[in-house]
Parts: structure tokens; C-alpha cells; sequence
């Protein structure tokens, strides 16, 4: 509104461009301009910069967490986790520059290094004689929403040589619910290659238990915000053996994030879960930490 946000028609285009690209993410509002937003889309593309040339250093790594099954105390997946790791070493944690890749073309970049650096490692390892696991990825909504997701992958197990069952995609409810009937249509696609689907962050946002009807899942990751509670939260335990249940009704795994002691993992494995991640087991690790915990897990 002039003369509020600006002198002049050029000042205020300028800045209706700055308050469309804070707005950028955030959907359906209405967002009015504000000096502070400067700082922070020049600081975002100070770091957008920054990032689309770690990119082109290879700069950015997978770590990986591992998954075991509670039935037997083996590993029996990992999660692929992005680090950016600067050349002086210092690493920048996902949260970071993720937020500020998907606001750019960069996440696209990213997807696809993280998509076939995963079946590379995979099987690699499977070639290095380890027992099979299950690789899971991280999908951020534009790229889930991408028309050729299907191939994308598809080229990615084939050029690393990885059986579809070895590959699992992570996606969160809110990037399955923008629009659902095409992340239905999208989901079956990559079921038809024989990937796994997980359900992320599952408990967060408005997650309703009818997303395990409608949603080709096969495997429901209830997230941290229970667990850590479920020692002492009564409510907490009530949802998660609930949940647990109705996901088994459906032929839906389920595993828990954010293990931490030893109490949470037997409240969880009585309750009927069947997996677990979190720092109990390990923190996300670089490929040679990883192998030396394959080796030691070979060993229970
Ligand atoms: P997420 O997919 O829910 O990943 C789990 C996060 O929980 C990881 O954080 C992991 O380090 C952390 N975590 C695991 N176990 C424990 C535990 O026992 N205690 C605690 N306090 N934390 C635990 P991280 O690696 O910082 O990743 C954060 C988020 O960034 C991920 O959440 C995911 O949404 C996103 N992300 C990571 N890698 C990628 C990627 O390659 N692509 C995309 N699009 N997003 C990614
Ligand atoms: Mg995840
Ligand atoms: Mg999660």
C-alpha cells in the first residue's frame, strides 16, 4: 500500500515481490510486506548461494541412522539423512538448508543425489556381503509432486542395480495432503515399482487415522513428540497402542522415532510395535560408522 510500504510504484513492486517470496511455502495466506523481511530473504539467498555451490563441491553427504526390529534386535533398515559438511568440517544440520532448498530449484538437485546416492550405497552394500536392509529417503513435496517421480526412481534402481523392495520413500502428511487425490495416484505409481511408502512424523499436524485407510502406506512412523513422553503420559501410551493397533489391522507397520532409553523401547515393543529408531541404537552416522555398527549387530 502506498505510501505505507513504499515512496514510489517501483518501491512498492520491489517489495510485493519480497512479501511474495516470504509468503512462498505458506498456503493460502495473505502476506503484507515488512522491512524485516530484507534481512531474511537476503540472508536466505546469501545461503541459497552458498548452498547451489556446496552442491557443485559435493559438499553435501548422507548419514545414516539405523532401524532395528524390536521382534530381534537386528538392523533391519537405516534412514538416509542430509548433511551439508563444510570443507573446515563444520556440518550444518537439514533443518537449516532444507526449508531454504525447497523455496528454490535447489531441492530438486538435492532429491536427486539423495534418491541415487541411497540405492548406490545400498547396494554396495549388499555387494560388500552385509545382510539386505531397507534404504529410506526423505521426499520433499515438490519433489513428491514432480509428473516424473516414477521414472526418477525407476532409473535410479536401475542404475544402481537396486531391487525396488530395498527402497522405502518418507513422506509427512502435510505433503501428502495438499493435494490428495494426485499423492494417492503418485503413491501407487511408486507401489507399482515395489518401493515402500512411509508415513513421516505420523502424530504431528492434523494426522487423522484415516489417512491408513486411504493411503497405500506400509509403514506408519509414529513420531518423537509421543515417545518421549510415553514413560510418564498416559494419554501418550493410549494413542500409540491404539494407533499400533489399527495400523496392524491394516497391514501397517509401524515403528517408533525417537527411542532413547530402554524403558520407551519395551513400553513401545509390548504395545506391539515393530520397529524402532533413535538414539538408543545410534545417531545418524557417516557409511564407515554405519559398517562397523552392521558388524557389531551381526554379532547379537
Ligand atoms: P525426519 O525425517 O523426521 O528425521 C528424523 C530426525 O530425528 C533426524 O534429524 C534425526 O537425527 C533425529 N533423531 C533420530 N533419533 C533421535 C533421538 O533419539 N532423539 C532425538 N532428539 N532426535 C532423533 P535430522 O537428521 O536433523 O533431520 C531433520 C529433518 O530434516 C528430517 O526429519 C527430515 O524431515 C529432513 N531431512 C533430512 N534429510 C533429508 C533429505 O535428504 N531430504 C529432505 N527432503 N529432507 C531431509
Ligand atoms: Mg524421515
Ligand atoms: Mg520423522
Amino acid at each position: 500500500m502506498l505510501p505505507r510500504d513504499g515512496k514510489s510504484f517501483r518501491d512498492i513492486l520491489d517489495h510485493a515481490e519480497f512479501a511474495l517470496k516470504s509468503a512462498s511455502g505458506s498456503q493460502g495466506c495473505i502476506c503484507a510486506y515488512e522491512p524485516s523481511m530484507h534481512d531474511s530473504i537476503i540472508g536466505n539467498t546469501e545461503m541459497e548461494k552458498a548452498l547451489a555451490l556446496a552442491i557443485e563441491k559435493n559438499e553435501l553427504h548422507l548419514f545414516y541412522q539405523p532401524k532395528i526390529d524390536l521382534a530381534t534386535g537386528k538392523i533391519m533398515g537405516v534412514e538416509a539423512l542430509i548433511r551439508w559438511i563444510k570443507p573446515d568440517g563444520t556440518i550444518i544440520s537439514p533443518d537449516v538448508f532444507v526449508p531454504i532448498a525447497e523455496n528454490s530449484h535447489l531441492i530438486g538437485k538435492i532429491s536427486d543425489f539423495v534418491l541415487n546416492e541411497g540405492c548406490r550405497q545400498n547396494k554396495m552394500w549388499q555387494k560388500m556381503g552385509y545382510p539386505n536392509i531397507v534404504m529410506s529417503i526423505n521426499f520433499a513435496s515438490t519433489d513428491f509432486y514432480q509428473t516424473d517421480l516414477k521414472d526418477k526412481v525407476f532409473e535410479a534402481l536401475a542404475k544402481s542395480g537396486l531391487d525396488a523392495q530395498w527402497l522405502e520413500v518418507e513422506l509427512t502428511e502435510t505433503l501428502a495432503l495438499s493435494d490428495v487425490n494426485f499423492a494417492i495416484s503418485q503413491m501407487n505409481k511408486l507401489r507399482e515399482l515395489g518401493v515402500k511408502l512411509a508415513m513421516d512424523d505420523f502424530g504431528t499436524g492434523y494426522s487423522s487415522l484415516s489417512y491408513l485407510q486411504t493411503l497405500p502406506i506400509t509403514l506408519l512412523k509414529l513420531d518423537r513428540s509421543f515417545i518421549t513422553d510415553i514413560e510418564h503420559d498416559n494419554i501418550a501410551y493410549e494413542i500409540v497402542s491404539a494407533v499400533i493397533r489399527i495400523a496392524k489391522s491394516k497391514k501397517i507397520e509401524t515403528i517408533a522415532e525417537g527411542i532413547e532409553n530402554q524403558v520407551q523401547e519395551s513400553i513401545l515393543r509390548m504395545a506391539g510395535c515393530d520397529y524402532a529408531q533413535g538414539y538408543l541404537y545410534g545417531k545418524p552416522m557417516p557409511p564407515s560408522d554405519i559398517q562397523k555398527f552392521f558388524e557389531e549387530n551381526a554379532k547379537i
